[in-house]
């Protein structure tokens, strides 16, 4: 191992350089146009979206929490509400739901690091009005058992697809199996714009009208204003980059399912990880990798090896489950989530990343097993 070789966790100057001068084409375009809030390049990449999603409503909006909120209350949560989410997630997830006045209820993760619907079932309460799954690291929930809870139980189901732009179980998009979902454009997902960005995704038309008004400070299209609220739109700049970016989406996609497959290859049979089902494993999944999160025995020290042999990791949401956030009032007890969360970390998983670069990640590790 004589070479030293850097594999960052991401590359946000890559990731511009890409397109840097095509980025700065269209940069000027914009601004020359003077077309900077709710113009047509918004309303392109929302119908673009759509047709790619397979949902009826796209609109763009500042960020994915507010596109939680907006849609929390475009369902009309509100005080004496409770939502069950699991706690393997961005605070994002509950703050959504929390500024409806409706209470977020923590509920377990699953082997497979998303919401585990037994443990929803357990939670459910006369005041449930609806169950919130992140679909997270680019693949879904179990849909099935969420969709047949909501229907017994008569619970709405919204989802915080924020990483999970295009995944698909039983072939439907992450973010279309409920009354609506959100995805997140921040700089890191897998299209992401440059600066904050968001949407809400929605098959209901009374949903699709009011996150439009909620966005807008309540006006309609007669500019009339309908109800209280704020200002939350995706600007038209950010949109007209997200456009041009998404072209490249699916190859974007393909590459981060071949580097998974590449990890599994390399690490399934080291015997000391517990890897994310593989690209192909599942026929009723198409993951799309926003993360690459693995399960490691030694964690903490794993993470400072590969950082002292120039690979960057990240243990999501800075190793804390929503629910021991306790400032904000929580004070359940999830033992599964408690005990995941002592092993998980995250592996470069970007589409800039070589084949030479994964092979050196899994060389580091092994290192680190057999040393
Ligand atoms: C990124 C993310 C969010 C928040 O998205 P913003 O656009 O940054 O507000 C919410 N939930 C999950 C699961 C996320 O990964």
């Amino acid at each position: 191992m004589g070479h030293q070789h850097n594999v960052p966790f991401f590359d946000y100057t890559k990731a511009f350089l890409e397109h840097e001068q095509q980025i700065l084409d269209l940069t000027r375009d914009v601004i020359r146009r003077g077309a900077f809030i709710l113009q047509r390049d918004l309303q392109e990449f929302e119908s673009a979206l759509a047709e790619y999603v397979g949902v009826k409503h796209v609109i763009g909006v500042g960020n994915a929490t507010d596109a939680i909120y907006m849609l929390a209350r475009a369902i009309d949560l509100g005080p004496g509400d409770e939502v069950v989410f699991c706690t393997h997630t961005m605070v994002a997830t509950a703050a959504g739901i929390h500024f409806t006045g409706a209470t977020p209820v923590p509920c377990e993760t699953g082997w497979d690091h998303e919401i585990d619907p037994a443990s929803v079932e357990r939670l459910i309460t006369p005041k449930t009005k609806a169950i919130i799954p992140t679909q997270l690291n680019g693949r879904c929930a179990d849909m099935d058992a969420l969709r047949a809870i909501c229907e017994s139980r008569g619970l709405m189901l919204l989802e915080d697809s924020a990483q999970a732009l295009g995944s698909k179980y039983k072939g439907l998009c992450a973010g279309t199996f409920g009354r609506g979902g959100v995805i997140s454009f921040y700089p890191a997902k897998t299209l992401g714009c440059l600066g904050d960005g968001g949407c809400v995704l929605t098959n209901d038309d009374e949903v699709g009208r009011r996150v439009r008004l909620y966005r807008d400070f309540g006006r309609n299209d007669d500019q009339e204003v309908e109800c209280w609220c704020m200002n939350s739109r995706l600007d038209n700049l950010q949109a007209a980059i997200l456009k041009f970016r998404f072209q490249y989406y699916d190859q974007w996609i393909q590459r981060r399912r071949q580097i998974a497959s590449l990890y599994q290859q390399r690490l399934g049979d080291l015997g000391k990880l517990v890897l994310p089902p593989g690209p192909d494993d599942d026929p009723d999944r198409f993951d799309i990798f926003q993360n690459y999160e693995i399960e490691a025995n030694r964690r903490d020290d794993l993470q400072v090896f590969l950082r002292r042999h120039g690979v960057g990791t990240l243990i999501q949401w800075g190793g804390t489950p929503v629910h021991l956030m306790r400032k904000l009032g929580f004070n359940q007890s999830l033992p599964f989530t408690e005990e995941l969360f002592t092993r998980l970390l995250m592996l470069p998983m970007n589409h800039f990343l070589s084949d030479d670069d994964v092979h050196y990640v899994c060389d580091i590790i092994s290192q680190f097993y057999t040393k």
